[in-house]
This record gives C-alpha cells, structure tokens and sequence, in this order.
C-alpha cells in the first residue's frame, strides 16, 4: 500500500508537502485548487536503527519503533526502508603479563588493536619512549616487526 507525497505551490511561492496513504493502487488525485504546479511521488520511510522496524499505534497517532517516528496512519513495513548503520565491533585489547626481572612485580603490557598503541606499566617504559622489551616483544609477536 503506497504513501503519496504530495507537493503543490501555493500561490505565495512556497511549496506545501503533505502525505497521504492511500489504500488503493490508483493516485487517483485532482490537481484542481492546487495551484500553479504540483509534484507527486510515492514516500518511503527511512527508519535508521540498528533493530528492525515495527509499527505501533499510541494515543490515534502511528509511530515507526525504536524511535518513535512519527508517521501517517496506515502506514506498513512495507513503507519503511530499514537503514541498519554498520556497528563498529571494538577490538579486544590484547594484555600480556611478564614477572620483573627481580620477581617481584607484573608489568602488563597492553595492545589496543583499534588505536595500534602500546602501552607497558614497567618503569623502562618511560626510559625507551614507550618502547620497552615487552612492547618490542609484544610487537613482534602481533606484527612480526
Ligand atoms: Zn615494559
């Protein structure tokens, strides 16, 4: 079942948009008393939302859910397009814990796949510029570099 939006220009030069929903295939509309130029097409409902739409009725008014947009009564799935947005997965960070050479401490040295920083809690970090052993290590072993 089609939504018709329908656009005319009134007579002080602005056009006016309304839609409607209409049950029958035929547009089947007058363009009489609209005034100088009119413009017809069919709508659709964009619905931008990681969950797939549905439709629901509250209060006389329908809404397009999540998100409660609003639309014209009658409206179906069929007049929504789903616009599912690409959900960036984090990346796990990788930890590795190495015992100080003394054996009484753990460094963890950490990687984080989505930035491609390093980072080592060991007191030589600071000294290298943030590449101490462990980070060289680490590197190694992810990038083989
Ligand atoms: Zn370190």
């Amino acid at each position: 079942m089609p939504i018709i939006e329908f656009s005319n220009l009134n007579k002080y030069g602005n056009w006016r948009t309304r839609r409607f929903y209409n049950p029958t295939t035929s547009y089947g509309l007058k363009p009489d008393g609209f005034g100088p130029s009119i413009m017809v097409k069919l709508h659709k409902y964009t619905h931008k939302h990681v969950l797939p739409p549905c439709i629901m009725k509250l209060g006389g008014k329908t809404y397009i859910m999540p998100g409660w947009q609003e639309a014209i009564e009658g409206t179906t799935l069929n007049d929504v397009i789903h616009i599912k947005p690409k959900v960036k997965k984090k990346a796990e960070t990788i930890i590795v814990e190495t015992l100080s050479s003394k054996g009484d401490k753990m460094y963890k040295t950490r990687y984080y796949p989505d930035t491609g920083n390093f980072t080592c809690t060991c007191p030589g970090v600071w000294m290298s510029g943030n590449n101490c052993k462990h980070i060289k290590k680490l590197r190694l072993e992810i990038n083989g570099k």
